[in-house]
C-alpha cells in the first residue's frame, strides 16, 4: 500500500483513436518500439472493416516496387505519400505479417492475401500481438472529444477522460459506417482548425439505367475494360479487370478504378466506355453509388495541413493522422490498406522521435 503514496498522474505517451487497419498497425509498431500506447475503438471488436476487405479475403498489399506502387496510386496522392511508402514498402509489410506467423499468398499480378483466404487471420494476429504486448484496448469506447492542453491532450469518452502526450487519429473514412467509421476524426480535425476536403465515394459502382445490364444481374466478366473519354471521344484513363452487372448498373475493379480517377480529379461530366463479355456500353451521365457503399473515401483531412514525413498536424503539435481519415486513397488491389499501414508507421516513428526530444 506504500506504493500508493508514490502514485503520480502521468499521461499515456500515445493515444490511438480508432482500432482499424491504421490503428492496429500503429499500436503494433508502438509496442515493438516500447512506446506506451492506448487504443480506443468505437466497436466491440477491432478491425471490422478489414474483415470485409476483398470479400473477406483481405488483399493487404501489392508486391510491386514502391515506384510502381506510387505510379498506380497517381497524383496528387502519390507525391505526398512517397516518404511514408519508402519507409514502409509493401515488402516490409509482407515481412512483418510473416513474422507474426501468417502464411502469405501472392497472385500473379502481385496482389497479396493471407494464405488462409481469411481476413480474420490478419485481424486476429494483430489482436494477439497487442494482447501479448499488454497494449490496453478500450473497445466499445468511442472517443467523443479531443482537447489540446498544456502538456498534451485530454481525450474524452462518454464515461472518462485520458491525458495523452500525443494523439493519433486513425478513425477512417465515411464508407460502411456500420463498421464504425462515421467521420468523427474529420470532425475533431475540423474543430481543431484543419481543412477538410469534401468526402465523396471512391472505388464504387456506376448507376446505369439499362435493361440489358439489369437482365444480366450477377454476371461477372473477368476480362472487362473501362475507358474514361474526353469530349472528342479519346481515352484519357483506362482500367482493365472485372466488370460485374448489377440491377442498378455496373461494378467491378475496372469500373471502380475509372470511377475513382474521375472523382479524384473532379471530372464528373465526362463519359465512359465499358466493355465486358463482348458487349460495349458508352455511359454519359455518370452517377456513382453512394459514399456509404464505397470501398474508399476520397477527401478528408487536407494533406496540406499534415507533414508527409511525420504525419503530424501543421496546426496542432502532437496530433498525428493515419489512414483514410486523411485525404488519401488508392486504386483497388491492396493499395488502400498499404497506405493505412505506411502512414501509421510514419506517425509512430515520429511520435517516438518527439518523445525523445
Ligand atoms: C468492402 C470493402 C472492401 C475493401 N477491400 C480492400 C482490399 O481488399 N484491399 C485494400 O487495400 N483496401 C480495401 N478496402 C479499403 C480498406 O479497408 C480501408 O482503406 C482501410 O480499412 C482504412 O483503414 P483505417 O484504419 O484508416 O480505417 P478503418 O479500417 O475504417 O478503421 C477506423 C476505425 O476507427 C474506429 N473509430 C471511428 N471513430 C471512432 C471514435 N470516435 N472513437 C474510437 N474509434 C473510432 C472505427 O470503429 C474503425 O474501427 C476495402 C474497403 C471496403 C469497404
Amino acid at each position: 500500500m506504500d506504493n500508493l503514496k508514490k502514485l503520480k498522474h502521468e499521461p499515456v505517451p500515445l493515444a490511438i483513436i480508432g482500432g482499424g487497419a491504421a490503428g492496429m498497425f500503429a499500436a503494433a509498431v508502438a509496442a515493438e518500439r516500447k512506446i506506451g500506447c492506448l487504443v480506443f475503438e468505437r466497436k466491440v471488436r477491432l478491425g471490422a472493416k478489414m474483415l470485409m476487405t476483398a470479400n473477406g479475403r483481405c488483399n493487404f498489399t501489392k508486391d510491386v516496387p514502391v515506384a510502381t506502387f506510387l505510379r498506380d496510386v497517381g497524383e496528387p496522392v502519390a507525391s505526398w505519400a512517397a516518404a511514408a511508402l519508402q519507409s514502409c514498402p509493401p515488402q516490409s509489410i509482407m515481412r512483418g505479417l510473416k513474422s507474426l506467423g501468417i502464411r502469405l499468398r501472392r497472385m500473379p499480378d502481385g496482389r497479396m492475401f493471407p494464405d488462409s483466404g481469411q481476413a480474420a487471420t490478419i485481424v486476429h494476429a494483430f489482436g494477439d500481438l497487442l494482447r501479448d504486448q499488454d497494449v490496453p484496448l478500450c473497445v466499445n469506447c468511442p472517443v467523443t472529444g479531443l482537447q489540446p492542453v498544456k502538456n498534451g491532450f485530454i481525450v474524452a469518452t462518454a464515461h472518462f477522460t485520458v491525458w495523452a502526450q500525443n494523439v493519433l487519429l486513425a478513425t477512417g473514412g465515411l464508407s460502411f459506417p456500420k463498421t464504425g467509421s462515421v467521420g468523427d476524426g474529420q470532425d475533431f480535425a475540423r474543430y481543431l482548425g484543419h481543412r477538410i476536403e469534401p468526402c465523396r465515394a471512391g472505388l464504387t459502382g456506376l448507376e446505369i439505367r439499362d435493361r440489358a445490364i439489369a437482365a444480366q444481374t450477377g454476371a461477372r466478366f473477368e476480362d472487362g475494360e473501362a475507358h474514361v473519354l474526353d469530349a472528342t471521344g479519346q481515352t484519357v484513363f483506362s482500367a482493365l479487370g472485372e466488370v460485374e452487372c448489377e440491377d442498378w448498373g455496373l461494378s467491378g475493379a475496372a469500373v471502380y478504378n475509372c470511377q475513382r480517377w474521375l472523382a479524384r480529379h473532379g471530372l464528373n461530366g465526362m463519359s465512359m466506355r465499358i466493355s465486358f463479355g463482348g458487349q460495349t456500353r458508352t455511359v454519359r451521365a455518370l452517377i456513382p453509388r453512394p459514399l456509404k457503399e464505397a470501398i474508399v473515401t476520397i477527401g478528408g483531412v487536407s494533406r496540406e495541413d499534415v507533414d508527409p514525413e511525420t504525419m503530424m498536424s501543421r496546426k496542432v503539435p502532437g496530433l498525428f493522422f493515419a489512414g483514410e481519415v486523411l485525404d488519401i486513397d488508392g486504386p483497388t488491389g491492396g493499395y488502400n490498406l498499404t497506405l493505412a499501414f505506411a502512414t501509421a508507421r510514419a506517425a509512430v516513428v515520429a511520435v517516438q522521435n518527439r518523445l525523445r526530444d
